[in-house]
């Protein structure tokens, strides 16, 4: 089977797309690599250029939050993107780079094998599940990604912009933590 490391090494020096030009750093993710949880948002933005790792701004800090408000830590998941460097002024990515990028996502989760993939964004939701349709319609239930779950929510910079979003994405997220916590017996008594 795969490992993080194999493809990490295959991305390499990465110039499929013309993103790499621009980039600092090219953000390949991190986090625990038999994680149950994965997040997925959409692309670096320039704090996550700036030191090559995923979700280090105000986004991040705020997505930080939200894993903590269902009882894990930062280390017990991973946290990737749909790009691998950040477009340019923070757009959104092409297709064209989408379609580079995204077999590199698509190996790391089968690496990783978590339980349960959490598509930050309708970015992320919309190229997972390979739909169009809105990340209203999608968020709030499970679909199914290649043989796992999928959890669409919004993403957390739009959360600071919309704090009235802060809700379903609770409601989102404890959906995940019961069933992760599904099997896992009650120690609590
Ligand atoms: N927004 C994203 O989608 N990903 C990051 O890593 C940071 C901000």
């Amino acid at each position: 089977m795969e490992t993080l490391e194999m493809v990490r090494e295959d991305l390499g020096d990465c110039q499929r797309c013309p993103l790499a030009e621009d980039r600092n750093h090219l953000v390949f993710g991190e986090g625990n690599p038999t994680a149950d949880l994965m997040f997925v948002g959409e692309a670096p933005g320039r704090d996550e250029d700036q030191q090559g790792r995923p979700f280090v701004g105000r986004a991040g800090q705020l997505l930080t939050k939200i894993i903590e408000a269902i009882g894990l830590r930062r280390d017990d998941v991973y946290i990737a993107n749909i790009l691998k460097c950040r477009p340019p002024g923070n757009r959104n990515p092409e297709p064209a780079e989408v379609a580079a990028c995204s077999p590199f996502l698509f190996r790391q989760i089968e690496a990783i094998q978590p339980r349960v993939v959490c598509a930050l964004g309708a970015y992320a939701a919309r190229t997972l599940l390979e739909t169009e349709r809105p990340i209203s319609k999608l968020r709030g239930r499970f679909h199914e990604y290649r043989g796992r779950l999928l959890m669409p929510t919004y993403h957390p910079a739009y959360l600071l912009r919309n704090p009235g979003a802060k809700r379903p994405v609770w409601e989102d997220m404890q959906l995940v933590r019961d069933l992760l916590n599904e099997g896992q017996g009650d120690h609590e008594g």
